[in-house]
């Protein structure tokens, strides 16, 4: 895929991004600076909370000033729009980043903890045709920072804290692979937010080398496929990414992953009308993720009833033809649940605000 459709990330050249700085990168900053090595401690606080260089109290003003000379700097996410769902707490962000790009982050409560799902790119080049994150294709990258800067604002916003993480917000994180990587390390770093690797998923609509490439990192996460077909053919249609990587690559690949991590592999399964809906259809489909991974690996199928997007022509299953598809793939040995729908009130698809926003300005 050409990599000149990504725009470099940050900003100036020069500009430090502190909220992504390493400890270890802080201490050699505030050596080059000749400060005292405390200095470093105290400045890699306040940046891995996200706190602005000017609300560094305990820092003297000269030390802020020549920090800013530098091209240093610490920004969070702001607020563009928050819903909150009267139903069940669901909130959603849209923020607004440092060059002014969209992106939406949603916090959802459960008996145990707060997840927050989380953007890695400023729209997606993947195309999913039934999804509003690619309707105007990728815009640029996010930055590490920039991803762990969702997880800090909503937690601020909300005075909680956030326990779970998923990605599965707007872009594919296998995509901005790097990036993605250096967050997934930062946001669990001891000195960061601390978020076990276990209470971190992520979502790919099935980009082949870079699940192989995870799969070498053998970190604790969990992985979720964006399946919706198991026909290669039939996935085509919906998802261009299949014309690159077949389904029958996409389940090697996913078969190499648990071998490695011994990590169960979630599918997500979006349930759209005549068109992947039919019993023959949940057939294919269990005998396809059996013969695919082999009996003994641990599969799940997280059935998801389509989200209208107003401007795509797909519609969801009916709730009967949801169930129905459920019981035939229980009845042959597959593990399958119904995601509950969160924020029913709220309920703009992925993607949709920053897609509308964008569309007024
Ligand atoms: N690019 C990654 C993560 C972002 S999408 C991926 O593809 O997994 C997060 C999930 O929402 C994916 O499973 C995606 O297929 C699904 N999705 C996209 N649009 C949807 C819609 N309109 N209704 C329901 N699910 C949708």
């Amino acid at each position: 895929m050409p990599e000149a459709l990504i725009t470099p990330v940050g900003t100036a050249r020069e500009s430090i991004d502190l909220l992504e700085a390493s400890y270890n990168e802080i201490c050699e900053l505030i050596a080059s600076l000749g400060c005292p090595s405390y200095r470093a401690g105290q400045l890699f606080r306040w940046a891995a909370k996200g706190v602005p260089i000017e609300q560094m109290s305990n820092l003297p003003a000269e030390l802020r000033a020549r920090l800013t000379e530098r091209g240093c700097f610490v920004f969070l996410p702001q607020i563009r729009q928050k819903l909150v769902s009267r139903l069940d707490g669901t909130v959603k962000y849209l923020f607004a980043l440092r060059d002014g790009q969209l992106i939406e982050s949603v916090v959802m409560k459960y008996r145990h903890g707060n997840t927050v799902c989380v953007s890695s790119q400023a729209g997606c080049r993947m195309g999913c045709r039934f999804c509003a994150s690619t309707l105007k294709g990728l815009e640029r990258n996010l930055t590490a920072s920039e991803i762990l800067g969702q997880v800090l604002a909503a937690q601020q916003d909300l005075g909680e804290r956030i326990d779970n993480i998923v990605m599965m917000g707007i872009g594919e994180p296998l995509d901005n692979y790097d990036n993605v990587l250096r967050f997934l390390r930062l946001v669990n770093s001891e000195e960061g937010l601390n978020i076990g690797y276990r209470h971190i998923s992520l979502s790919t609509c099935g980009v082949v080398d870079g699940i192989d490439r995870l799969a070498k990192e053998n970190l604790p996460i969990t992985l979720s496929i964006s399946l919706h077909n198991i026909d290669t053919e039939e996935r085509k249609r919906m998802m261009p990414v299949t014309a690159k990587w077949s389904v029958e690559e996409l389940l090697d690949a996913c078969r190499r992953y648990f071998a490695v991590t011994g990590r169960r592999i979630s599918f997500e399964y979006t349930l759209i009308a005549g068109e992947n809906d039919s019993a023959a259809q949940a057939d294919r489909l269990a005998a396809g993720l059996i013969a695919g991974l082999g009996r003994g690996t641990p599969i799940h199928v997280n059935l998801i009833p389509l989200n209208l997007v107003t401007e795509r022509s797909y519609r969801s299953s009916r709730p009967d033809a949801v169930l129905a598809f459920q019981k035939r793939l229980l009845s042959r040995g597959i593990n399958a649940t119904v995601r509950r729908r969160l924020g029913p009130d709220i309920n703009a698809s992925c993607g949709q605000l920053r897609y509308n926003e964008g569309a007024e300005a």
